[in-house]
């Protein structure tokens, strides 16, 4: 059984805290660069800047970083994706947060970090030449961490798999406690202020090629801009007539009272026949489904989760977990939580990474669906780009690649969302 968590972001480290009332203000006016949004792409951002010797300064309209989208993830990460890009990115994330004790400070305890594996499970016979051609597709792209599972050894593996006759199990799949995360960044960083309770309204260009923010504690200057808003991101760009090829959609999660040992031992669980899933954490498990909404909706504040929501992940989850579905049919109501957020999808799934078209000195860290598995790579790489360290054209996760033809396409093999 796992131990309980305290779920919290600890962010005291270097946070300046406003009061709206004037009284206490600590507010900067001034940095080498600005970072807006202390989401878990905003603080590893920051942190990679502060690696290249940058004076950084975040910030976050929030009363504390990491409260809006983040928290609200299943804290799942993989290597297994349908490109390329994405498959790089993972494996660099991957071996950063193997690796995080000795970057951040934060360790593998602190962050809840395990390494439990990923299951995608199919109770449908047919799936099992899809799941070996998505193997075989890991393969040739350099992810050797997956082995194809038949019946008898599901049933022997897996005791919680009902009827499932086909599966592919990533023994490299971890999990992280996402509410954690942001403020495991922040605490690895020195010197960057994180100012919290400071909305960023508007940007114009100053002389010198810097920017001026205009925010609710006055104006704010900098030499570069990073906007790292999350689902807000796009609306910022909108003022620089830069439409973002992204949809963003809102995902939900239910927290399940649940006592079962063998769930509680359990690998992130896949349906790939319909994409719900779930993974353990102490007390119960986190129940999801990947459906995808083909609209794109404004971003909030606060998240409805739409009633069905429930009933339609126990269901599709069922048939590869039914035990856990009857456990969720009899959960007392009180006891099932219920969360959600904005995911930023791009038309090719890989993160947007670069500076804006037609500005200078200013950029994006967007196209966030995966983004605490793929901070530390997103963060290094948008920490390049600002520096100089690497070339627009060496750059996987630039704009442009929609334009010049460069955007990846998914494999055939691709399981909705699930690579
Ligand atoms: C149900 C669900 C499950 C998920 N599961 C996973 C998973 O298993 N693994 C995974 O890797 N990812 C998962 N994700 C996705 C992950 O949560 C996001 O990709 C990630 O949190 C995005 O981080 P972010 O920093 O870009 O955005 P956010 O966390 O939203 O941070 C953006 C910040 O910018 C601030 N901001 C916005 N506008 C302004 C402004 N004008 N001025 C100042 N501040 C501003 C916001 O207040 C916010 O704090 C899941 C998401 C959901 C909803």
């Amino acid at each position: 059984m796992l131990e309980p968590l305290e779920i919290r972001c600890d962010v005291s480290h270097n946070v300046t805290h406003d009061c709206a009332f004037g009284s206490q203000l600590d507010v900067s006016h001034r940095a080498d660069v600005v970072v807006i949004g202390g989401g878990v792409i905003g603080a590893a951002t920051a942190w990679w800047l502060e690696q290249a010797g940058r004076d950084v300064l975040v910030l976050e309209r929030r009363s504390e970083i990491g409260t809006l989208t983040t928290p609200n993830a299943l804290g799942t990460i993989r290597t297994q994706y349908g490109t390329p890009t994405l498959i790089e990115m993972a494996q660099e994330s991957l071996d950063f947060y193997r690796n995080i004790e000795a970057r951040l400070g934060v360790s593998h305890a602190e962050l809840a970090f395990s390494n439990p594996g990923y299951l995608y499970l199919s109770t449908d016979r047919d799936h099992g030449e899809r799941l070996a051609g998505a193997l075989a597709n890991y393969q040739a792209m350099g992810v050797t961490s997956s082995e194809y599972l038949e019946e008898a050894a599901i049933k022997q593996r897996f005791g919680f798999a009902g009827d499932s006759v086909a599966a592919i199990f990533h023994g490299d799949g971890s999990f992280v406690d996402p509410a954690r995360i942001t403020g495991a960044w922040a605490s690895g960083c020195e010197s960057v202020r994180f100012q919290t309770d400071t909305a960023v309204h508007d940007l114009s260009p100053i002389a010198d090629d810097g920017w001026r923010l205009e925010t609710n504690h006055g104006d704010i200057d900098a030499r570069q801009v990073v906007i790292a808003a999350g689902p807000y991101t796009p609306g910022l760009l909108a003022q620089f007539g830069v439409e973002l090829p992204v949809r963003v959609t809102p995902r939900y999660k239910a927290f399940i009272p649940d006592d079962d040992p063998e769930h509680a031992a359990a690998p992130l669980v896949i349906n790939i026949a319909n994409g719900a899933y779930w993974r353990p954490v102490p007390g119960g498990v986190w129940l999801s489904h990947a459906n995808v909404d083909d609209r794109s909706l404004p971003p909030a504040q606060t998240i409805t989760v739409p009633p069905e929501f429930l009933d339609e992940a126990i269901n599709q989850i069922e048939p590869v977990s039914p035990r856990l579905a009857e456990t969720a049919r009899h959960a007392k109501p009180s006891e099932v939580k219920l969360m959600g957020g904005f995911q930023v999808y791009p038309a090719d799934d890989a993160p947007i990474i670069g500076e804006v078209p037609g500005t200078k000195n200013l950029y994006l860290n967007s196209g966030h669906w995966a983004g605490v598995m793929l901070s530390p790579a997103s963060g290094r790489l948008m920490a390049d780009v600002v520096t100089g360290a690497i070339a627009e054209q060496d750059n996987i996760c630039r704009l442009g690649r929609f334009d010049d033809g460069t955007a990846q396409r998914h494999s055939t093999n691709k399981f909705g969302g699930w690579g």
